[in-house]
């Protein structure tokens, strides 16, 4: 999946639990990648416009998918591929792709060109291409808990990528305290807007600090507007995501609240009704916080964000 994961247990029959995640990531890797020729995804991005089997697996995956991009207006686009290709974001080397290069490639993307068949089947219209990485860790996440469970783990954690969860408490009676990046500060020492303290939940944060390049001095990062194919400007530097049910909820509204911006966000959050809690990081300088997570947040001292919590 292209990122580093890092994984502890403890408590049940934590080792082959941990064993168990391992062999199962790597199979969801070879499921789910579009760079890794034979995966699924794979093989559907070069069926050009021919029905192909990819499972039941896969069709439920695109089914969520689907439904968080109707949820969110459409902010939530797994068919971006092209799109993310024309600027590199998978190469070695970046570029800006001109409009008339990006109009041309949006108009072979968008759900309304993806069939979700039975038996298994996708089949794509021809051009359109998957790119799941927006909530592909979210899912591997919650497998990963359903595993630990399984395996009767009382405390652990999984980081994959800007996805986390964390099982159980750290200790009894003291929950896991998880840092929100500033995203001004990464790889700094405690370069942190805040933490929460969790137990059993997930949290993932889609960011633009977290994969960008420069070019003329204007920074691009990877998370796309579907409505123009250039990465998102919505006036918010990360989105949080937090959830005790899904790792896959996270993921696909981490993505999909950093490109509709704070308005739109806390729309869909106060539309949700406590489906899910959220951390905003705005360009100029705050800090919201659903009130889900009053209890939970502590600000960082000194941090010069405005912190605001929001109702
Ligand atoms: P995340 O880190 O979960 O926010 O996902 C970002 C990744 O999802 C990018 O690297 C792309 O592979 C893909 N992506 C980019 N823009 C979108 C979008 N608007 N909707 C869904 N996936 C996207
Ligand atoms: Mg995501």
């Amino acid at each position: 999946m292209d990122t580093m994961m890092d994984l502890s247990a403890r408590g049940g029959q934590a080792e082959q639990a941990l064993e168990k995640v391992e062999t199962e990531l790597r199979r969801l890797e070879k499921l789910l990648s579009r760079t890794r020729s034979g995966s699924a995804i794979w093989e559907v991005n070069q069926a050009n416009g021919q029905a192909c089997l990819v499972g039941e697996e896969v069709c439920g995956l695109l089914k969520e998918a689907r439904h968080y991009h109707d949820l969110s207006g459409g902010a939530f686009d797994p068919t971006l591929a092209a799109v993310s290709d024309a600027w590199g974001f998978t190469k070695e080397r970046q570029r800006v792709p001109s409009p008339r290069e990006l109009t041309a490639l949006l108009a072979q993307s968008g759900m309304d060109q993806v069939q979700i068949q039975e038996g298994g089947i996708l089949q794509l219209e021809p051009g359109v291409q998957l790119d799941l990485g927006g909530i592909a860790k979210g899912y591997a996440a919650d497998r990963a808990a359903a595993i630990f469970r399984r395996c009767r783990v009382t405390s652990g954690t999984l980081s994959l990528g800007g996805n986390l969860w964390v099982c159980g408490e750290k200790e009894p009676g003291v929950p896991w305290r998880v840092g929100i990046q500033d995203p001004w500060r990464v790889g700094e020492m405690d370069g942190y807007v805040g933490t929460l303290d969790l137990s059993d939940a997930f949290a993932v944060t889609s960011g633009g600090y977290q994969r960008f390049f420069e070019e003329n001095g204007k920074r691009y990062h990877h998370i796309l507007d579907p409505k123009t194919g250039m990465p998102a400007e919505s006036g918010l530097l990360s989105v949080t995501i937090v959830s005790t049910e899904s790792g896959t909820l996270c993921d696909a509204l981490s993505t999909a609240l950093f490109v509709l911006g704070e308005e739109q966000a806390l729309d869909l959050w106060r539309e949700l009704e406590g489906a899910f809690q959220a951390v905003l990081v705005t360009e100029d300088g705050r800090v919201l916080v659903t009130a889900g997570l009053e209890s939970v947040f502590q600000e960082a001292e000194g941090s010069g964000y405005q912190y605001e919590m929001v109702s």
